[in-house]
């Protein structure tokens, strides 16, 4: 592999990368985004400069690495990976700007978890292409200057909110990135079902994108595994028949939802009377991080209008009763 990326956790053998789309016309959905990227990417192209740094935010599995990856071939231009969160000391992210190429494109996932001093070691880099470094320690220590090639840095996080407001200044190009739509997701799926040689047909591939939860990571996974219940029981192609059944058994239902979406509307019925009730009170019933709840579980949830966010608190919808095949709640305030 290349000895460039510092991946940010190790790939299991069965890679996610066999069903990245490599071009930009080659991906599917997040057309603004797309289309403002091509503009921009051809205009650095001909100046001959490096992209402006680029900050794409929403939640995880939306395509935001990929689209990283994608940026930097279109750019025709080297590209290495980090994490906010693996990057430990000042002098390494020193050692990964010095060793970018001209335009080179940078990509630091959860970019919102840098630690406050490796942070202030960015700015100057995304300004002027230049790194103060503090060498030594005590009264040896002295600063250092060190002039940078123009580089693009792609930031990844799933809400623009989560970065300081210096850091987030710095981005010439945020992109918000959506949920996507059944039908987008169907593409996905036939595309995923043609690279993995995946017999299906085009229900079947419709049953698995209208249950993927808006998320090409999760249409992804449940191809895969539904193509696994397929083989071992001989019931290829897969139908909208043999994908409702693998579904079902992966404790997909209906909606898309998953058990953990489902124990997350219930906790809030049974044990909250339907809310208003606060994060930090739902992270501690479920035992789940805070973290996890905002940015995994509710995004979809909000969208599809299960749930409210109100300033008190997360509120059951209607729709999030109903789901649960409960009454809702009679709200003198609704
Ligand atoms: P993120 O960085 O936002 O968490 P990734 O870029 O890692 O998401 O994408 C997750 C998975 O979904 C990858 O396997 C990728 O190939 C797939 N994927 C994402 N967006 C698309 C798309 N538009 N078309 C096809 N596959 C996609």
């Amino acid at each position: 592999s290349d000895p460039r990326v510092v991946a940010p956790e190790a790939v299991p053998g069965e890679t996610e990368g066999s069903l990245r789309p490599l071009s930009l016309s080659d991906f599917i959905g997040q057309k603004a985004a797309c289309d403002n990227l091509r503009i921009f990417i051809q205009a650095a192209g001909s100046r001959g400069e490096a992209l402006d740094h680029t900050l794409f935010f929403g939640p995880p599995g939306l395509g935001k690495t990929t689209l990283a990856q994608i940026v930097a071939r279109e750019l025709g231009v080297g590209f290495r990976a980090t994490s906010g969160p693996i990057i430990a000391k000042a002098g390494d992210l020193a050692a990964l700007l010095t060793n970018l190429e001209p335009r080179d494109v940078l990509f630091i996932d959860e970019i919102h978890r840098l630690n406050p001093a490796i942070e202030e070691v960015l700015y100057p880099a995304m300004e002027d292409f230049q790194l103060d470094l503090i060498i030594g320690e005590g009264p040896a220590a002295r600063s250092v200057r060190i002039d940078l090639a123009p580089f693009t840095l792609i930031g990844a996080t799933t809400r623009s909110g989560l970065l300081t407001t210096p850091l987030r200044e710095r981005f010439g190009i945020p992109l918000r990135m959506n949920f996507y739509t059944p039908e987008e997701l169907e593409l996905i799926v036939r595309r995923g079902a043609r690279v993995l040689g995946c017999e299906m047909t085009e229900d079947g591939a419709r049953e698995i994108a209208r249950r993927a939860r808006g998320t090409p990571r999760v249409a992804g996974r449940l191809l895969r595994r539904v193509r696994d219940f397929a083989v071992v029981a001989g019931t290829l192609p897969v139908t909208s028949t043999v994908a409702d059944d693998g579904l079902n058994r992966l404790g997909v239902d209906q909606m898309g939802l998953d058990a953990m979406d489902r124990r997350y509307l219930s906790c809030i019925a049974e044990h909250y009377n339907g809310g208003p009730v606060g994060v930090e009170t739902l992270a501690a019933a479920l035992s789940e991080q805070r973290d996890t709840i905002e940015e995994v579980i509710e995004p979809y949830l909000l969208q599809q209008g299960f749930l409210q966010r109100t300033p008190r608190g997360r509120v059951l919808a209607v729709a999030g009763y109903r789901h649960l095949g409960l009454t809702p709640v009679q709200r003198s305030e609704q």
